[in-house]
């Protein structure tokens, strides 16, 4: 579904991407790990090309893009960004619409797609994060666990093949974490493709297919969860796990 090979970023003479290969299959969930600066949110930015990659290539279910030589051409960004769907750690929402507004603008204003359709899609998508009550409700009339579940039905609106969450949990109170958690855990039964930059271990032992720990725009080691947290193969992993709580 997504085959990363070689993949660099330059930010000026800053390299935070270096040589980054990997694959993710269908209906699989990958949890990326690593500490802060390890070029794991430039990774998924690249991914749906919110940055545009030095050199390497990319593909999302077939669409391919070769970055280096040439500057991707807008119906290609465009392609490739529509397979995936982004959740970010500060929600994003627009704050002026409502939760049901929030999720039909994507359809209706990129897809041009039929209103009545859309409307119909966006309540089951609500329902489906447990928020179909709150169809009317403002951001700012919600709990940040609310604003992040209405932030993955707008993801999932827009029908992508695979679904990039950049830190979900970690602008959550803690009490407020489980539910988002829970509402991806659902996803992943339902073999939605996801690709996951979290510090919850646990979640990641629980629901990843693969995990994947970088450091210094590298992937170290990855492997599946009851490998990478059991019984590491490399010292800097372990080092990482040992500090978490
Ligand atoms: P992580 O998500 O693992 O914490 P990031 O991908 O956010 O890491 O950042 C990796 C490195 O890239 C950091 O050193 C950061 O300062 C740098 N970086 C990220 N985005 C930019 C940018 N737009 N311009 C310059 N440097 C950036
Ligand atoms: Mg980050």
């Amino acid at each position: 579904m997504i085959d990363i090979r070689d993949l660099y970023k330059q930010f000026d003479e800053h390299e935070v991407l270096k040589g980054i290969d990997w694959r993710v299959e269908q209906g699989q969930v990958l949890c990326v790990i690593g500490p802060s600066g390890s070029g794991k949110s430039t990774l998924l930015r690249c991914i749906n090309l919110l940055e545009i990659p030095t050199r390497g290539e990319i593909a999302v279910d077939e669409k391919r893009i070769v970055f280096g030589n040439r500057s991707p051409k807008e119906r290609e960004i465009r392609e490739l960004r529509g397979k995936t769907g982004m959740v970010f750690q500060n929600f994003n929402l627009f704050p002026h619409k409502t939760a049901l507004e929030n999720v039909i603008e994507g359809p209706l204003v990129v897809k041009k797609a039929d209103r009545d359709r859309v409307v119909h899609r966006g309540r089951e998508l609500l329902a489906k994060v447990g928020l179909a009550d709150k169809e009317e409700a403002y951001p700012s009339q919600l709990s940040g666990g609310q604003q992040q579940r209405v932030a993955i039905a707008r993801a999932l609106a827009m029908e992508p093949e695979v679904l990039l969450f950049d830190e979900p949990t970690s602008a959550l109170d803690p009490e407020l974490i489980g539910e988002v958690l829970l509402t991806m855990k659902e996803l992943a039964k339902e073999k939605q493709t996801m690709v996951i930059v979290t510090h919850e271990m646990e979640f990641a032992r629980d629901v990843a297919d693969q995990v994947v720990f970088m450091d210094e725009g590298k992937i170290v080691e990855a492997g599946p969860p009851s490998q990478i947290f059991s019984s590491p193969n490399r010292e800097r992993t372990r080092r990482f796990l040992s500090k978490m709580p």
